[in-house]
């Protein structure tokens, strides 16, 4: 049985090789967060575009200012100004962040370390060349090149687009992928279950999970345990980029799943890894398209979805699989857990001054829904590991959606 980083491991291999060139499309800059970019984005010009002060204070000849040196203001120049006039031997200049440093000065010192006596500023300390001053064309050159095909645009990228005037990006196209529940006790959301039914929550929280990691969902409801009704929405579902099920993939005698894809000709590379939950999950790629089979039990969907399919979503987005953000925590009550698996388990994390600490949180097993409202993050447990006492450093999985 592969670990959980030998599947994921392998997830990345081989949708590596299967997915096609992205289709890119044109994005607004407004609309384009946590897409990922199919175009190079260069500078209109030099940045900054002018030597630019980064302080309140005087303009000056660095030479002409020893400490006790003082010199007369004729002017001032705030951000935006227009400035051509250079500064004249002798004279300083009032100046504000952000503004033109005029020709001639090589320096600005800041407001703090002079006084103003009328038209004459006294200087405290001596200027140094440079200070304070970032010179033209030294952040960029004209034409750099500052963001590349695959990067994904988070808040920072979208600025730096902006800044050069890049407002259309061509990015690649969300990758649409397919979410298929499967059961004879799942009733849509909307209906009232019977007694011995439950609603179809993993259908929810698969696409909110495939959104956040840069995915289009395509909700395709729910299939019976039934070989035709799990055939036929499985075909439908391999028409997107890539197809997620949930449910149907244990050792149960209406668990389907894995026998339809192989009649409909699917390569399988795993169907168990060693973790709990999520152990019967499979991946297969069927007909050229990725396929994940994803157990029922809502925790396990989760944890799997997370360690397995959100690599695919970021490799079919054009982008590389961004690595499990696992953090470093210090456990907050001692724990046993069976050894040979490796475990996820909901779990809270939480900052006293800059050191998390976290606790595994009370639950009745994978199906316990209650226990994730409570959650922010999975608690791995390796599978080597019996007992970890308090104060012990554990790996935690934060939930992308709320750390
Ligand atoms: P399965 O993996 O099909 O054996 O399902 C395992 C457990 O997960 C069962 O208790 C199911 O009722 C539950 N389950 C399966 N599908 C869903 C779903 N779409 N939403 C919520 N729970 C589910
Ligand atoms: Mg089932």
């Amino acid at each position: 049985m592969l670990s959980f980083e030998q599947a994921r491991a392998k997830v990345i291999e081989k949708v590596g090789k299967v997915r096609g060139p992205r289709v890119s499309t044109s994005v607004n800059v407004w609309d384009a967060l946590g897409m990922v970019l199919a175009q190079e984005v260069k500078t209109d010009r030099e940045y900054p575009p002018f030597d630019r002060s980064t302080r309140d204070g005087y303009a000056v000849r660095a030479v002409e200012v020893a400490p006790g040196t003082e010199l007369e203001c004729v002017g001032e120049i705030k951000a935006g100004d227009v400035v051509t006039k250079a500064l004249a031997v002798g004279t300083c200049v009032q100046i504000m962040t952000g503004a033109a440093v005029p020709p001639g000065a090589d320096a600005v010192v800041m407001i703090e370390h002079t006084q103003r006596i009328g038209d004459m500023v006294r200087f405290e300390r001596a200027a140094r060349e440079g200070q304070n001053v970032v010179r033209r064309g030294t952040e960029a050159s004209a034409g750099q090149t500052i963001l590349t095909p695959g990067m994904r645009l988070g808040f920072a990228e979208l600025a730096l687009a902006a800044q050069v005037g890049a407002v259309q990006l061509q990015c690649a196209k969300r990758p649409r992928v397919a979410i298929l529940s499967t059961g004879d006790e799942v009733v849509a959301i909307d209906q009232q279950p019977g007694e011995f039914q439950i609603r179809n929550s993993n259908s929810v929280s698969l696409a909110a999970q495939v959104r956040i990691a840069g995915g289009e969902p395509v909700v395709l409801g729910n299939a019976a345990d039934r070989v035709e009704d799990l055939g036929e929405r499985i075909e439908r579902g391999l028409k997107e980029d890539a197809l997620v099920l949930s449910g149907g993939v244990s050792m149960g005698k209406y668990d389907l799943v894995e026998n339809v894809l192989k009649a409909l000709g699917a390569e399988f590379h795993f169907d168990a890894v060693a973790m709990r939950p999520g152990k019967p999950a499979v991946f297969a790629v069927c007909q050229g398209k990725p396929v994940f089979g994803l157990p029922g039990n809502p925790v396990s969907t989760m944890v799997t979805f997370e360690l397995f399919v959100a690599p695919a979503i970021d490799l079919l987005s054009g982008a590389e699989a961004r690595p499990l953000p696992f953090l470093e925590a210090r456990l907050g009550e001692s724990m046993n857990e069976k050894p040979g698996l490796a475990h996820f388990l909901p779990a809270r994390i939480e900052w006293r001054g800059r050191t998390p600490e976290v606790k595994a949180l009370k639950w009745q097993g994978s199906g316990d829904i209650t226990a994730l409202g409570n959650a922010n993050c999975f608690l791995l447990v390796p599978a080597d590991k019996e007992k970890i006492d308090a104060g012990e450093r554990v790996s935690v999985l934060p939930r992308k959606d709320v750390v």
